[in-house]
């Protein structure tokens, strides 16, 4: 043993020890920005733009040029509050704009345009799925409108860019309270939103445009000998993937752990800060001291007038609400009997979950439609790089055929076959499955005659099945095959199986 290991492993089991002496909780809230797909800006006329030429989607307003004044996007607050219904939040009659100051060369005006004490929302919550299969409420501390600054790319010379596009692209910001406790919580939450999002057309919600950014808040509560200690909050700034917000928490947790160890009691209840992902090291990296509102110098804009509501504004603007995937989710589970995980593969895009539905009305069995769906249309459509209800069949077709399943007219397999058939030539189902010859005979007397003939030709197996424990099992599988057989393949197999079974007396 090398002195170098030996002291490792001293270190080590020191560290052991302490950990089972300590007890400790994630604690997690969320800043998230969603930007909203509208058609243009959030206070000027300007198309909102991706990967187009830079600075070629400016005009005097998202420029900041003296002189110029914002117009507001009526369709931008009119998502903004769509969404905040969703999310169950207090809808605010009367808000306004205020200025965020601060200088960066990506922020033309100097300012942000934002909300501060009076946004569009306050108190909701958003239902999360959990792996378990339960749902758990997060509470959320407010929803408001602002807009997004431009993109400086820092260069490998001595020099940066600054494109100004993306400046004053409306951006609805959601702040949750510290409700989540694990990394697992908070995907879940951020998955749950990009779909609630979705479902109500207010983002495209697409993770790698950067549509949807988190901000993560993390910090430890940890109980050691009956004391509870609170690390310091960190917040980790800009994170635009599933994978990366899980990493940076289960990160988090450990460097803030690693951080209490060594400083045991002595631990120094420091400012919030901030801190940067770098996905190279796949690390969290500090940033600065969190800096405080107050620093922000914020004040009501005063070229932008307030927003007030009627009852008729926002009843009007209610009846875009959709069913929640959630709720969706409740209910094919409830109603239909679909398994949790099959539930969530149906209701994960709106499309679908439409579909589906229309496919029940249309008289489907639900888990029938449902495994034709998941079996095989989910597969054809991902190589087609299209969705399920754009393969060329309608919903109607697709209830057909679970109908044919169900009464027998065709095998559970040979369905599947049909189906891609469906996606491929546009024809119905049962012409498909008349063409193919995979209509199965259920003429009990043709299946009888044919056991019967089976019998006469296998006599020992019949013998096996009836009277050899042993070999029963066996002989009667030999028997169904050998009778399959005799229909040429096109026996309804649970027919054949009763009349087997029947005739065997078994
Ligand atoms: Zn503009
Ligand atoms: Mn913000």
């Amino acid at each position: 043993m090398t002195k170098e290991f030996v002291v490792k492993k001293l270190v080590f089991n020191k560290l052991a020890k302490i950990m089972s002496d300590i007890k400790y909780k994630v604690i997690v809230g969320l800043e998230i920005h969603v930007q909203l797909c509208t058609k243009t800006k959030m206070f000027c006329g300007c198309a909102l733009s991706f990967a187009q030429q830079p600075n070629s989607r400016v005009c005097p307003v998202c420029l900041g040029m003296p002189g110029s004044l914002p117009v507001m996007n009526k369709q931008a607050v009119e998502f903004s509050i769509l969404a905040a219904m969703a999310l169950n939040l207090e809808i605010a009659r009367f808000t306004k704009w205020d200025r965020k100051n601060y200088y960066y060369p990506d922020l033309p005006k100097n300012y942000q345009i934002s909300q501060y004490d009076l946004p569009i929302s306050n108190k909701g919550y958003i239902e999360i799925p959990l792996e378990s299969g339960q749902t758990k409420k997060i509470r959320i501390t407010r929803a408001h409108l602002e807009e997004d600054a431009g993109k400086n790319t820092h260069t490998s010379g001595d020099y940066s860019q600054v494109d100004l596009n993306r400046a004053g692209t409306p951006l609805l910001e959601i702040v949750t309270e510290p409700d989540m406790n694990s990394a697992e919580e908070v995907r879940a939450l951020a998955i749950e939103l990009q779909r609630i999002v979705r479902y109500l057309g207010v983002s495209e919600a697409d993770m790698q445009k950067g549509h949807m950014r988190f901000e993560p808040n993390i910090n430890l509560a940890i109980t050691k000998d009956g004391i509870e200690y609170r690390t310091p909050i960190v917040e980790v700034k800009n994170l635009n993937s599933f994978r990366t917000i899980e990493r940076s928490i289960i990160y988090e947790t450990q460097r803030q752990l690693d951080e209490f160890i060594e400083t045991g009691k002595t631990l120094k209840m420091g400012n919030k800060s901030t801190r940067g992902w770098d996905d190279d090291k796949q690390m969290t990296v500090l940033q600065r001291e969190k800096e405080e509102a107050h620093d922000y110098r914020y004040f009501p804009d005063p070229d932008l007038v307030p927003v007030v509501w009627t009852d008729e504004d926002l009843e009007r603007i209610r009846k875009n609400l959709v069913e929640l995937p959630i709720e969706k989710r409740k209910r094919f589970i409830d109603n239909f009997g679909l398994s949790s995980y099959d539930a969530g593969v149906l209701t994960d895009e709106k499309s679908l979950s439409d579909f589906f539905d229309e496919a029940v009305s249309a008289g489907g069995d639900p888990k029938r439609v449902c495994n034709l769906i998941t079996q095989t249309g989910l597969k054809i459509a991902n190589e087609k790089g299209c969705k399920v209800n754009e393969l060329g069949f309608d919903a109607k077709a697709l209830a057909q055929l679970a109908k044919m399943v169900e009464e027998g007219t065709i095998g559970a397999s040979s369905a599947n076959i049909v189906l891609a058939e469906m996606a491929a030539t546009g024809q119905t189902p049962d012409a498909i499955a008349q063409a193919k010859n995979l209509i199965q005979k259920n003429d009990t007397a043709e299946i009888e005659a044919a056991v019967e003939a089976v019998f006469a030709e296998n006599e020992q197996a019949v013998d096996d099945a009836k009277n050899n424990p042993k070999k029963a099992q066996k002989a009667l599988g030999f028997l169904m095959g050998q009778a399959m057989r005799k229909t040429k393949g096109q026996g309804n197999p649970k027919l054949i199986s009763q009349i087997l079974n029947q005739k065997l007396g078994i």
